[in-house]
């Protein structure tokens, strides 16, 4: 029973016209034919995993922010036991604190992921020498892929301004939008809509945007209705609502149509997506609110990792910049969904955060490591070259 298989023959035993196996001279040339024959597989095989590799396509980087591990845990309780970001098998821990503070703010946490080094909080950007650095958002960009960020916040707001401004303090909305301007982001969405209509500097910068051959929707309906091209829709004067006001199913859905509008670019895309106000419910000590937004932020990262699944060439990485609130949860009930939260501080506090990622590349966020160090993370996992600073 063989196969026209040219390998089989290759590895069979050459046999003499009677059939009988040859002798020593035709075993040594056996034993030749197969270790090149051998040799030849092996590079083979080693030249397809390289080139199918552990490397995506795309990176989707989704940050909580001040999600700690009680915030997770506020929203495994208030689903009665259920989280998408349990389908992440490759797990680390970040360290947040920042160049200046034992404590890190959200400027200076998502600083250090976006150009790779520490810097001092409430900067925006720039390195701890007040240098601005190209972020990696920037850097994709560069290299020709798509960029997008979804947020639930004013898109100037720290986290979302760090990937894209280069500013010395995070409270400068209008300097931050207008660095907007400089940038080529494909789809932006988010609040904020102030900040770039309505300035002291009297510029309208959604009439610059769309000059810029921007289309500029208002509301997640006209959003979700365009076929393609750039896109910056900002949805809200500052903050969107919160999940508890009204704020429904936006993100989920933000974020789908935005995976959809980049993924049409073939050399890949960057993604950011922020669960902005896990972080609001612990400053102000409001566990039910941590909960209805880490659900919805949940939801989110649902939807991301469907289409990660679907697509397979995409790295999801979910972490948060710091923890909020000293949250702990002494007592609950997982049938019922409830449970009771504690707080020690206002503030943002210095314990390591976790750090989830499905899809190729994965690996490399197993472990404890520095947060600025995911930077290099994500260059590394897109081939993208990095300037030296
Ligand atoms: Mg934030
Ligand atoms: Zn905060």
């Amino acid at each position: 029973m063989s196969f026209s298989n040219p390998l089989n023959k290759l590895l069979s035993p050459p046999q003499d016209h009677n059939g009988l196996v040859c002798s020593v001279s035709g075993r040594k040339r056996t034993r030749w034919i197969k270790a090149t024959a051998w040799l030849l597989l092996g590079q083979l095989w080693c030249g397809t995993v390289m080139a199918a590799g552990p490397r995506p396509k795309n990176i989707i980087f989704l940050i909580g922010d001040g999600m700690g591990v009680a915030q997770i845990w506020a929203g495994y309780t208030a689903n009665k036991g259920m989280l998408n970001l349990e389908r992440c098998k490759h797990i680390g821990f970040s360290k947040t604190y920042s160049a200046d503070d034992y404590i890190t703010d959200s400027a200076a946490g998502a600083t250090a992921f976006s150009i790779g080094q520490k810097t001092n909080n409430h900067v925006i950007g720039q390195d701890a020498t007040g240098k601005s650095q190209p972020t990696i958002l920037e850097l994709a960009d560069k290299q020709g892929l798509a960029t997008g960020m979804v947020v639930t916040c004013s898109v100037t707001h720290a986290t979302p301004a760090s990937f894209i401004a280069h500013q010395p303090h995070r409270k400068m909305d209008e300097a931050i939008a207008a660095d907007f301007l400089a940038t080529d982001i494909d789809v932006l969405v988010g609040g904020g809509r102030q900040y770039f209509a309505q300035r002291e500097d009297k510029r309208n910068l959604l009439t610059e945007l769309a000059g810029n051959k921007y289309q500029i929707p208002t509301t997640l309906e006209q959003f979700e209705a365009i076929k393609d091209g750039k896109v910056v829709a900002l949805v809200a004067d500052k903050h969107l609502a919160k999940m508890s006001e009204g704020r429904g199913d936006f993100e989920p859905r933000a974020v789908r149509k935005t995976m959809d509008l980049l993924s049409k670019n073939k050399k890949g895309f960057f993604l950011m997506v922020e669960g902005s106000q896990i972080d609001w419910g612990g400053h102000e000590n409001d566990a039910d609110y941590i909960a209805k937004e880490m659900q919805d932020f949940d939801k989110t990262i649902g939807v991301v990792l469907d289409w990660a699944k679907a697509d397979g060439n995409t790295l999801v990485v979910i972490t948060a910049d710091h923890e909020t609130g000293g949250f702990s949860i002494p007592s609950g009930d997982l049938q019922q969904g409830t449970f009771v939260g504690k707080f020690t501080t206002k503030d943002h506090t210095g314990v390591m955060v976790p750090v989830f990622a499905y899809g190729p590349g994965a690996e490399a966020f197993m472990g404890i490591y520095e947060n600025n160090t995911i930077f290099g993370k994500f260059a590394e996992a897109l081939s993208i070259k990095v300037p030296t600073k």
